[in-house]
């Protein structure tokens, strides 16, 4: 990252479009709306635009309802690609990962930067700064933001975005991409008067008991354990979702419930929609599910927590997940 020459390129007022991978997570908008807030405060003219709805579990975010979903508002964010300067990339290595805004992005003339931690990301951008050491892209932002030395307009808003992203992407702290850093910046965040059980309570205190009736009807019914209760998996029909009204977000930290089971290495949560299946894959140590999303799901991530989707229907979807698991050495 040239910070000198984007120091030099924002000295002056400019049209700014952020933009972040479909099914927005909480470090997509956490790192979206923090980098906002500094890009307001230095007086530029900043949006946030995300490819389709964000999960209800994050609208209490600051300033949340000023981002443009691109489904519900695609002329308004067209006029905003045709007149920006510059177009920040977060939270994804491809512009395959943004749906259909990959072709306004493409379209406009702005220089693209992007602030990422997935692997192999994409080279073309006019300014990078992707690091798959780091925890999250919100913990990049940070970086970011002080290698701009912005650090002056950090408030409390901005930590409770950045530690939004730090949370939701480290399994709160939890997962091993957690690092020295993750808990530095997590420490600079408290300074600002950051309070850490408001934010997890405004994260993970607020499931609708529809969404937790889901869950237990899930681990209750539809959990399985395969490959000599090495993995687990749990698939669930669209009939089965809409029985309980499901709505994105609602099957949020499921999976993970599923590599909790003592010597469970592997688990994917197979969750159909209408005419193709998302798959969310987590493991632990050395599996790498980044490698199977990418060879056989049509996706990717990390090594520890990937996602795919396959166009077909649930009995096809599980077929496939269960030789995929029964194939992998788990070793002894
Ligand atoms: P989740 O299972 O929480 O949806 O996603 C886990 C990780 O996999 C995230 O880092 C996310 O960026 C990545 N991921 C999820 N779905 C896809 C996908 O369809 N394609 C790719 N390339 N990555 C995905
Ligand atoms: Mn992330």
């Amino acid at each position: 990252m040239d910070y000198q020459y984007l120091k030099q390129f924002l000295s002056e007022e400019r049209q700014i479009v952020i933009t972040t991978h479909k099914s927005p997570d909480g470090d997509a908008v956490g790192s979206s709306l923090a980098l906002r807030s500094v890009l307001v405060a230095e007086g530029h003219n900043v949006s946030v635009v995300v490819p389709d709805q964000f999960p209800n579990y994050l609208m209490w975010m600051p300033e949340a309802n000023s981002i443009l979903i691109y489904e519900n508002h695609q002329a308004e964010v067209q006029e905003l690609f045709n007149q920006c300067d510059l177009i920040f990339c977060l939270d994804y290595n491809t512009l395959e990962r943004v749906g259909a805004l990959k072709s306004e992005i493409e379209a406009s003339d702005a220089k693209r930067v992007l602030i990422d931690h997935h692997l192999f990301p994409d080279k073309n951008f006019d300014f990078s700064l992707s690091d798959t050491s780091a925890s999250s892209t919100a913990e990049l932002i940070y970086e970011f933001i002080s290698g701009m030395s912005f650090t002056d307009h950090l408030d409390k808003d901005f930590a409770v975005c950045i530690y939004t992203g730090l949370v939701t992407d480290t399994g709160s702290f939890r997962f091993s991409s957690t690092r020295s850093n993750t808990h530095l910046v997590a420490s600079e965040l408290l300074k600002l008067g950051l309070e850490p059980a408001i934010v997890h309570q405004n994260i993970y205190d607020n499931n609708s008991l529809k969404a937790l009736r889901l869950k237990g009807f899930a681990l209750n019914e539809k959990l399985e354990v395969i490959a000599n209760s090495k993995a687990a998996i749990i698939p669930l029909a669209l009939k089965e979702k809409n029985r309980f009204k499901y709505q994105k977000g609602d099957t949020e930290g499921l999976v993970n419930y599923g590599l909790s089971i003592e010597g469970v290495e592997v688990a994917v949560l197979l969750s159909e929609e209408m005419g193709f299946v998302k798959f969310s894959f987590r493991s632990k140590g050395l599996i790498d599910v980044n490698e199977i999303a990418r060879r056989s799901f049509n996706g990717g991530g990390h090594r520890n927590a990937a996602g795919g989707k396959l166009d077909c229907d649930i009995n096809a979807a599980i077929r496939l997940v269960k030789t995929e698991l029964e194939k992998i050495d788990y070793g002894s």
